[in-house]
Order: C-alpha cells, then sequence, then structure tokens
C-alpha cells in the first residue's frame, strides 16, 4: 500500500493493489483498535470510500474491551459499522462471516482442483453408456479453459501475459522475484472465456537461486495441475534447453496439453536454423507428444502475438476430442491387420476392442487376450496411429491395455 514517485516499484505495486481492489468482491480494512485512529488508517478510508468495493471495516484486538475506544473512534472513517474481532483470539468471527456472506456471491467460485484432480487420476474403466454420435465430439465446453504460461525466468512470460491482457497486470522489469503470487486471472479472447492460472509461480523462486532447480520443478507441477493448456515459453535465442524439456515432460505426464511458444522472435537472426534444432530436439526429448504446436512470437513487440490464442483454442479441441466407439473399432482392425501384433510364445495377442474411456487427454482401453504379453513398442505404434488417424495431433495419448472380451458382449456397465 505504499505509494511512490510515478513508475518506482512503490508506485507500480500500489497500482497493482488498486487493479486487485477494483475487481474484488469485498474489501476488508483492518484497523488496531488499541492503537486508535492514524492517518495512514484515514488515508487508506478516504481511497475506498472512493472506490466501489463494498467494504467490511474490522477494529481488531478487541478482546477484553481494550479497543473500545478505537472502535468507537473508527466510525469517524466513514466505512459503517466497525465489527469487533480479535484476530489471534478468534472473537467475532462468526460477524465477520455474516458480513461477508452475501458480498460473497455464491456463483463463480467454483473448486477447479477438485475437477482437475478427477481428470489426472488413473482412470477407472468405465465404459459411457452412451456412446456419442457419429461425429467426433469436440470442446465439451464447461466454464473458461484454463490457460498457464509457463517457463524458465526471464524468457518473456510476465511480457507475454501484459501483452496478452493489454494492461499493466504484472510487473516486469529488472527487479527479480516481483511478481505477486497471483493465482488466477479471468478474462476473454474474442467472447471466449479464458482463465489465466497461478502466471506468477515462477518469478518468485528466481530469487532462491540455491533452490531454483527444486523449486522450480514443484511451483511448475503445481501450475500445470491447475491448467488445461499450457504454453510453454522458450527463448528463441536459447530454444529447448534441459530445463525447458523438464517442464514439457511434466506438462505431458500431467495429460494437460502443451503448446511452444518461441519469444523473442524479434531477436532471433538465423530463424531457419533455430527451428530445424527445435524439431530435432523435439523428435529426439519429446517423442511421446508428436505434432506439439510451434508458435513463434514477439511478446515485447506484439508481432505475431495473434497466432496464439488461436493456437489454444485449437489445442483445447484435441484435447477435448472423442472418437465413437464404431470408429475406434474400424480403426482397431484396421491398425492391426496393417501391422499385425507380435506372436509371443508362438501365440499372437489378439486385440479385440477398443473404445476412449474419457477425454481431457483422449484415454483409450483396449481390451485383448493377453495385454501383459504386447511389447511397449507395439503400443506406441498404436498411439502414433491413432494421433494420425483422428488429427490429434501434440496432445498426450493415454492408451491402456486390458485383459477381456468386448465388454459390450455381456452388457457390462458402470
Ligand atoms: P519472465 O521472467 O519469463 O516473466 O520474463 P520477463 O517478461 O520479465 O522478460 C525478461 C526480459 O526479456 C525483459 O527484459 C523483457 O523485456 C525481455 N523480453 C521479453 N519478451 C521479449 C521479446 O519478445 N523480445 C525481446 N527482444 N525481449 C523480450
Amino acid at each position: 500500500l505504499e505509494t511512490g514517485p510515478t513508475d518506482s516499484l512503490e508506485d507500480r505495486m500500489w497500482r497493482q493493489t488498486e487493479a486487485a481492489l477494483e475487481e474484488a468482491d469485498v474489501a476488508v480494512m483492518l484497523i488496531d483498535a488499541r492503537a486508535g485512529i492514524t492517518t495512514g488508517d484515514e488515508h487508506f478510508a478516504d481511497i475506498l470510500r472512493r472506490g466501489k468495493t463494498p467494504v467490511v471495516l474490522l477494529a481488531n484486538k478487541c478482546e477484553g474491551r481494550q479497543g473500545q475506544a478505537g472502535m468507537l473512534e473508527s466510525y469517524s472513517l466513514g466505512l459503517g459499522d466497525p465489527l469487533a474481532i480479535s484476530a489471534e483470539h478468534g472473537e467475532g468471527m462468526d460477524d465477520l462471516y455474516e458480513a461477508l456472506e452475501p458480498l460473497l456471491g455464491a456463483e463463480g467460485h467454483e473448486d477447479v482442483e477438485d475437477e482437475l484432480d478427477w481428470e489426472s487420476r488413473e482412470p477407472e474403466i468405465v465404459i459411457d453408456s452412451e456412446e456419442p454420435d457419429e461425429s467426433f465430439v469436440h470442446s465439451v465446453q464447461r466454464g473458461p479453459v484454463q490457460l498457464a504460461i509457463v517457463g524458465r525466468p526471464n524468457v518473456g512470460k510476465s511480457t507475454l501475459v501484459n501483452k496478452l491482457l493489454g494492461e499493466d497486470r504484472l510487473i516486469t522489469g529488472p527487479e527479480a522475484g516481483l511478481t505477486r503470487d497471483s493465482i488466477s486471472v479471468d478474462w476473454e479472447w474474442q467472447g471466449e472465456p479464458v482463465r489465466l492460472i497461478d502466471t506468477a509461480g515462477l518469478r518468485r523462486k528466481a530469487r532462491v537461486r540455491n533452490h531454483l532447480e527444486r523449486m522450480s520443478t514443484s511451483d511448475t507441477t503445481r501450475t500445470i495441475r491447475y491448467a488445461q493448456v499450457v504454453v510453454l515459453v522458450i527463448d528463441g535465442n536459447a530454444p529447448l534447453e534441459k530445463q525447458d524439456l523438464t517442464i514439457a515432460n511434466l506438462v505431458v505426464e500431467q495429460g494437460r496439453t502443451l503448446i511452444i511458444a518461441v519469444n523473442k522472435w524479434d531477436a532471433v537472426d538465423d530463424r531457419k536454423k533455430v527451428m530445424e534444432d527445435l524439431n530435432d530436439r523435439l523428435q529426439t526429448s519429446l517423442p511421446q507428444v508428436r505434432g506439439v504446436p510451434i508458435v513463434q512470437l514477439s511478446a515485447l513487440t506484439g508481432s505475431r502475438l495473434d497466432t496464439l490464442m488461436p493456437a489454444v483454442f485449437k489445442a483445447y479441441q484435441v484435447w477435448n476430442t472423442r472418437v465413437p466407439t464404431g470408429q475406434l473399432n474400424r480403426w482397431l482392425a484396421d491398425a492391426t491387420a496393417r501391422h499385425q501384433p507380435p506372436a509371443v510364445s508362438g501365440r499372437r495377442v489378439r486385440l479385440r476392442y477398443a473404445t476412449q474411456a474419457k477425454a481431457r487427454p483422449p484415454t483409450f482401453v483396449v481390451f485383448a487376450g493377453r495385454p501383459e504379453a504386447l511389447p511397449d513398442s507395439y503400443t506406441k505404434y498404436l498411439i502414433n496411429d491413432l494421433r494420425e488417424s483422428f488429427d490429434l495431433p501434440g496432445t498426450p495419448i493415454r492408451l491402456l491395455m486390458r485383459k477381456g472380451e468386448n465388454p459390450y458382449a455381456n452388457k457390462k456397465k458402470r
């Protein structure tokens, strides 16, 4: 809440606070009732009074009546009736809850984590009893697309987010670790809702050089868990270093869909060579998600920035793909005919039936006589073939082998 000369650190942080206040459902102003009203209290009360955000005024340290005078004095702030509380002793929390409840609307605060938790669990094999129609079913839109922008320090994440949102929302600049730990920002792209997840998370630990590796991995893992589409920002002048690949692998392991944004394109001299190197590295180090979308852009100048969000929505759609069972089984018959499963101990492993267990990411189950006998290389072949046959570039595909017959043969359901 400090103020300072224009464009100083304090000033920029204050502008962030102002922006946060404007977006908040409610502001809670806390005073120290034992100290009485200070000029600082008056200053901030003034700001709050002029804003549109509803305010709840709390007089703290009111246990044992010692804050009585200060509490009464706080009426002079013009913010309505103060609530006497003691944060340390937990007094007045019921009143606080009552005061906040009507101000915090019931809608709009759904539990993201629960839903995503469900999605990242190993899927049970529950066969949907309702078959999708003949065409693929894309994009079962449930709320905003949850987007995370991740990458090593200094690749330009904050610059990119600022440019996308078109406001000075995250602080970029020479001071490392500045950006606050903002959890998410809701925003719209061409009328489509987007929730930008915890993009600041990575900046904080830039300070803690010693623990850089460990902390960035755990922070990034957390961010990725909340996201559906993850944009990995890399520096066009140092494309795909080890740490970039570590993050990319995390995204894929967690079943999120990945996009690579090659940033600082304005400052890249030999663009052709950069793309060749990048593609080579992707082929050797990230073969499991062939066809990851790559966009080149400059967050600083805004050049080619308009290619990013279409790629995000396309990737989101692919991630949501559902292939009808009929098509899937025609594919299975065809794929196993083109390239037969190997014979193990003199007997061929028979693949009997395939179905898609879930989307986000596309997860398929193939029932076989002896699934344990099928080598990994064959599963990989099937995944690559699925990717090509159903046009699923870049998205993680899961293929689970299960022992059994066609589950519809005996009407087995949930
Ligand atoms: P973050 O740590 O990933 O959030 O990176 P920042 O957004 O703070 O950017 C780090 C530095 O890279 C800043 O000095 C930016 O001005 C610079 N930068 C970001 N994007 C670009 C770009 O597209 N081109 C160039 N030349 N510099 C950039």
